[in-house]
C-alpha cells in the first residue's frame, strides 16, 4: 500500500496530520523544514531517534525520485522521475544568467491531442497531486543548490500535461511551493502554461495569485489551429484572446503566447499578419519556438532562416516577440519525448521477457 506522503501539506495541515505524536509546534516546523529540503526522516537529525523512526514507518517524506540524469551539452539537465506508483514523469533544469529555471510536469501523460506533442501520445494515465508537483521541486532544488547557485528560482508549468485539466491540485501545489515557511517561490516566478481551456483561464483570473500565464496559441486562424491542437474545436482564437484580456485586467500581468513554427502550418506571411492583427493593442508578447521535431509526429521544423523572418516581420508590426533558443534538443528535450522513449523501451523489455502483448505504454 503506497503511504501517505507529507509533501502533499502546508504547514498547518502537516500539524493536522501529525496530531497523534503531540509533537511541539518547533518540532513541527523543523519537520516540515525537513521536507523541502528533501531530507528523509531517518536524517532529520534534531529530531528524536524513535520519531524519525515512527515517521518513516507511518508516511513517505518524498514522493519522487530521479531514476535517469540526462544533461544536455548546453547544461540544460533532464531529469526522469518515478512516482510511488512506479509511473514516470520528467522535469527539465534549464541554467540562465539570472538563475535556474525548472519546468515540471503536472499530469502523467496528457489528454489534450496536439499534433507536435510527445506527452500526449499514450493519452493522459492520472493527474498529478500537489506533493507530487511539489516533490519535483524539491529535488530538483537539492541537487542543483550550493554556494554559488540559489538551486531552483523560477518554475515553468510546461511539462507534460495541462496544467488547467488538473486545476485543482495544481492551485494547491502553487499555494505550497510559494508560501512563505516553504520554498518561498515569487508568483512572479512561475508560468503556467496551457494550450486554452477558456473557463479555467477565467477563474485563475479571478484567483488574483499573479501567476504569470503563458498561451499556447501556434495559429491565428481557427482552421489551421484545429488541424493542430483539438482543444481549438472547443474554444474559439477569439474567446482565447478575450480571456487573456481578462487576466490582464485581474492580475496586471502581461500574457505570454507561445507560438511553435512548423513549416508550411503557421509560418507564412500571412500567419504573421494575422498574429499581429489579433495581439495589436494588447500587453502580451509572443516567444516564438522552433518546433523541436518528435519522430513519431510527421511535421516539420521551420528553418532557422524563415523563423527570424517571421519574428521580423512581427516585430516590424510593432509586436513585441522572441525567438527562443531550443534547449536540450540532444537529450529529448521537447515535452514528453524521454517519458515515451523510457515507457516504450520498457515495455518492449515486457514484452520480451514474457511474451505479453499487454504493454504498459497506457
Ligand atoms: N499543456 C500546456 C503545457 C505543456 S506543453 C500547454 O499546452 O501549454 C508546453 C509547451 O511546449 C507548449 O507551448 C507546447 O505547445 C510546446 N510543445 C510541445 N511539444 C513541442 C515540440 N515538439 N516542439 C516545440 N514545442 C512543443
Amino acid at each position: 500500500m503506497i503511504k501517505d506522503c507529507l509533501l502533499d501539506y502546508n504547514l498547518s495541515q502537516l500539524a493536522d496530520r501529525l496530531a497523534q505524536y503531540q509533537l511541539k509546534s518547533y518540532q513541527i516546523s523543523q519537520i516540515y523544514q525537513w521536507l523541502i529540503k528533501g531530507v528523509d526522516f531517518l536524517q532529520m537529525t534534531n529530531l528524536p531517534k524513535a520519531l524519525r523512526e515512527q515517521l518513516a514507518n507511518d508516511y513517505d517524506s518524498a514522493s519522487v525520485r530521479v531514476i535517469k540524469t540526462l544533461t544536455s551539452t548546453d547544461s540544460t539537465t533532464k531529469y526522469l522521475m518515478q512516482l510511488r506508483d512506479d509511473n514516470v514523469i520528467e522535469c527539465v533544469v534549464m541554467k540562465y544568467k539570472y538563475g535556474n529555471t525548472l519546468c515540471i510536469s503536472t499530469q502523467v501523460g496528457c489528454r489534450m491531442g496536439c499534433a507536435f506533442c510527445a506527452s500526449t501520445l499514450g493519452g493522459l494515465v492520472r493527474n498529478l497531486s500537489a506533493g507530487e508537483m511539489l516533490g519535483q521541486v524539491v529535488v530538483a532544488n537539492k541537487l542543483h543548490h550550493s554556494a554559488q547557485s540559489r538551486g531552483i528560482t523560477n518554475i515553468v508549468l510546461m511539462g507534460s500535461g495541462e496544467p488547467l485539466d488538473n486545476y485543482d491540485n495544481v492551485l494547491s501545489f502553487l499555494t505550497l511551493v510559494n508560501a512563505q515557511e516553504g520554498l518561498n517561490i515569487s508568483m512572479r516566478n512561475i508560468s503556467l502554461s496551457t494550450c486554452g481551456l477558456v473557463p479555467q483561464i477565467n477563474k485563475l483570473a479571478e484567483c488574483r495569485l499573479g501567476v504569470n500565464l503563458t498561451i499556447s496559441l501556434h495559429s491565428a486562424f481557427d482552421d489551421s489551429r484545429r488541424k493542430i491542437m483539438p482543444i481549438a474545436n472547443k474554444y474559439s482564437i477569439s474567446q482565447i484572446i478575450n480571456s487573456a484580456k481578462y487576466y490582464f485586467e485581474c492580475t496586471g500581468r502581461r500574457v505570454i503566447f507561445e507560438y511553435t513554427l512548423i513549416e508550411g502550418v503557421n509560418d507564412r506571411r500571412e500567419d504573421a499578419l494575422q498574429l499581429a492583427r489579433l495581439l495589436s493593442g494588447m500587453s502580451a508578447h509572443v516567444n516564438l519556438i522552433r518546433l523541436n521535431q518528435v519522430k513519431e509526429r510527421h511535421l516539420t521544423a521551420t528553418t532557422t532562416d524563415k523563423a527570424k523572418e517571421f519574428l521580423a516581420l512581427l516585430e516590424q508590426l510593432h509586436l513585441s516577440a522572441t525567438l527562443r533558443r531550443s534547449m536540450g534538443g540532444d537529450i529529448a528535450g521537447a515535452c514528453g519525448q524521454l517519458r515515451y522513449s523510457y515507457i516504450n523501451t520498457n515495455a518492449d523489455r515486457n514484452t520480451d521477457n514474457n511474451g505479453d502483448s499487454d504493454n504498459n505504454n497506457s
